[in-house]
């Protein structure tokens, strides 16, 4: 009863719709072509993950109860590839308690989190030397992705290069990007064509395995990654574009509670509309918020026993 007339109170305070789905008009783009990867065998993908934050749906996506509690993770996802391998964001470092302190107040104060396993930590654990990272591909640089960088220091950072200039200006969401340095960042450009209806595309290994693609809104460089591994499986590590599945799934963009965490709110909604036709063109596609858990569960993970020989 009490979390029902809390339920009541805030969503009359956050003026959220109730509880009825508010999806955006998504109409089915059956066009798009899914190009075939050759992806060599030993690539593989592992999911990373460095902590977690408790919320409710009511704060991830417009249509969420707010007694639908949901744990959001951060961490890392990591590709092997026999020509280099690379880390999809960096979680939660040892210093996350001071650098949360950067994340905006409201959010901050609705979100409870706790801190596991650094990524060093856990590649070390698993008999692959941090300092053999090819590079950490930030999806954007906002505190949660980039708190872990700390750990490993020396690594490129590959960043788009409006990413870049959005961390060298002044908005408060990548201060904590700015304090930690921007000497290792690299910045990168889409010199490859088309891709699943995205107009440029980098094609990492020029194999189709690993495809980054431009995906501004939740930040100007924001990007997803396109990843098939070896087992047929495909994977969008689409960051921050949605919090949680059903930002693609409904598709819903994120609740005015968190109207601030989105730099453009309309590009946002373009990129969740596009998403969801890729998803309804290749249903067995994975899409991987950031912070989903319950996608993360699903995702190979690290064994911390290192592989004989
Ligand atoms: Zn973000």
């Amino acid at each position: 009863m009490r979390t029902a007339l809390l339920s009541l109170a805030v969503t009359a305070a956050l003026g959220l719709p109730g509880c009825s789905p508010a999806p955006l008009a998504a109409p089915i783009d059956q066009t798009l072509a899914a190009p075939a990867p050759q992806s060599p065998a030993g690539m593989r993908l592992y999911a990373l993950q460095t902590g977690r934050m408790y919320s409710r749906a009511a704060f991830a996506f417009k249509g969420g109860r707010f007694g639908d509690r949901r744990v959001f993770v951060a961490g890392g996802i990591l590709v092997q590839h026999p020509r280099g391998t690379l880390l999809f964001d960096a979680g939660f470092g040892p210093g996350v308690e001071a650098h949360r302190k950067t994340s905006p107040w409201l959010l901050r104060v609705t979100t409870k989190y706790d801190r596991q396993t650094s990524v060093a930590d856990q590649l070390t654990a698993a008999g692959i030397a941090p300092s053999a990272l090819t590079a950490v591909v930030l999806t954007h640089a906002h505190w949660d992705h980039v708190s872990g960088l700390e750990t490993l220091p020396g690594t490129p950072v590959w960043v788009t290069r409006d990413e870049l200039a959005f961390v060298r200006g002044p908005d408060a969401s990548t201060a904590l990007a700015r304090r930690l340095g921007t000497a290792s960042y690299v910045a990168y450009d889409f010199p490859d064509g088309p891709y699943l209806g995205f107009a440029r595309s980098r094609d990492v290994f020029g194999d189709g395995s690993v495809v980054l693609v431009p995906s501004p809104g939740h930040t100007p460089g924001s990007i997803v990654a396109f990843v098939a591994t070896p087992d047929g499986k495909r994977y969008a590590l689409i960051g921050d574009t949605a919090w949680q599945r059903e930002g693609v799934d409904l598709p819903a963009e994120k609740p005015w509670v968190a109207r601030g965490v989105d730099d453009d709110r309309a590009a946002t909604r373009a990129m969740l509309i596009r998403l969801h036709q890729i998803k309804a063109a290749m249903p067995d596609l994975i899409i991987v918020p950031a912070h989903d858990s319950r996608v993360w569960a699903t995702l190979p993970k690290l064994s911390s026993t290192p592989a004989a020989g």
